[in-house]
This record gives structure tokens, sequence and C-alpha cells, in this order.
């Protein structure tokens, strides 16, 4: 059995790192009229807005305060993630605003946000509370959890689709990947990578810097 790792930013770890506050996509979002759920649509220009007041490298892995399951990631990154197998929903190339003084001369790699699929099923005990699906978009609903940071993410491990990324059904944005994704981040020294491993309750993974996975090289 493989272990799994919730697969985050390491941005509030270093200042050096950029920090997208939100995408701006052309086409404006639709909400179901049933759930409310919005869905924005990945077409058209996409623009990743910036914090200005901080970062100076252009991170294989750039951070997104928005809503999406969405990885901001840097080409050699994905070419990297599609030589191991894995698919997404969707992929599509963004351009930056408000670019941060330092970051303007560096060298920019392309990015792209990648939407990731959903993988695995959890497990009941995990702590999220399954409400059903829209029945006029599908979406899943889930309750609020009484107390997010004692949610643990337990899978169902027969239920993965066993791609290298993928999300939960019920743990909503939440990556997970497993350890072909570590390899290979260690092996190409990718940057702004956090990986932490699964079962652990979410208090605890919060302050987690994660593998140190640089150091496996
Ligand atoms: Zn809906």
């Amino acid at each position: 059995m493989s272990s799994f790792y919730l697969l985050s930013d390491a941005s509030e770890f270093s200042k050096r790192s950029p920090w997208g506050f939100t995408v701006l996509v052309a086409d404006p979002s639709k909400s179901c009229r049933a759930c409310g759920h919005e869905i924005h649509p990945l077409s058209g220009r996409i623009s990743v807005q910036l914090d200005e007041s901080r970062g100076s490298e252009w991170t294989d892995l750039i951070g997104l305060g928005s809503f999406g399951p969405w990885l901001l990631i840097s080409s050699r990154v994905l070419e990297g993630l599609n030589g191991i197998g894995q698919r997404f929903v969707d992929v599509h190339p963004v351009e930056f605003c408000d670019v941060p003084k330092k970051m303007q001369v560096a060298a920019r790699p392309k990015y792209f946000l990648a939407v990731v699929n959903e993988g695995i099923r959890l497990d009941p005990t995990s702590g999220y509370v399954l409400k059903g699906h829209c029945p006029a978009c599908g979406f899943t609903l889930t309750d609020p959890v009484m107390d997010p940071y004692s949610v643990v993410d337990r899978f169902i491990d027969a239920s993965w689709t066993g791609m290298p990324i993928f999300l939960g059904d019920i743990s909503g944005t939440t990556v997970y990947c497993d350890d072909r994704v570590i390899d290979l981040a260690a092996k190409q020294a990718w940057t702004n990578f956090r990986f932490i491993r699964c079962g652990k309750p979410l208090g605890e993974s919060l302050s987690d810097p994660g593998e140190k996975y640089l150091a496996k090289k």
C-alpha cells in the first residue's frame, strides 16, 4: 500500500515564495441555482494576481488563496507529473499581474493551472460529514465539521484510482499525493512544495513544514 500525503505550498515558511491572491477569469462565474455552488469556467484568458509585497523567486508551486481544487505549477513540474502518469481534469496556461519588483527581473518559467481530479473516498471515521450531492449540479454537499482541526484524513484504500495527485470525495479542495510525487520532487528539486503524511489531525498539520524532500536527493 502507498503512503499518502497532503500536498500544499510552503509559502508561509519563506518570504521568497510568491503568493497568488486570486485567479481572474475572463468568463463570469456561474452559481448553481439549487445549491449556490460557484462554478468558475477556466476558459479564455486566465490571470493570477500576485501579492506585490512578497516573493522574490518563481517557485515551482505558487500558493493560491483562491477557490478551486487547483495547483499553480511550473511547466517542468507539469511535464514531470505527466511522465509518471498524472492526468488532470483541465490544464490551463496562466498570466500574472501585480508581479513583485524582484520577480520582474527573474527568469520566469511558464505556469499552468491544473484542476485536480477526485481519486479516493474518505473513511467515515475521518470526521467529514457527508450530506449528499446536489441533484442539479452533482456538487458534494458536506455539513460543516464541528471541530475542523480534529479532522484526520483516513482513506478507503480500495477506492483509490491510482492517480499520483488526487482529491478526496468529501474533503473539499484538500489535495493528496503518493510517494511517486515526493520522489520526483526530490529528484528534480522542486521548490515551495510541502508534503505532510496523512494520519494526523489537521490542527497538528498546520504548522508542520512537512517532509524534508529536498534532502532526499
Ligand atoms: Zn448544485
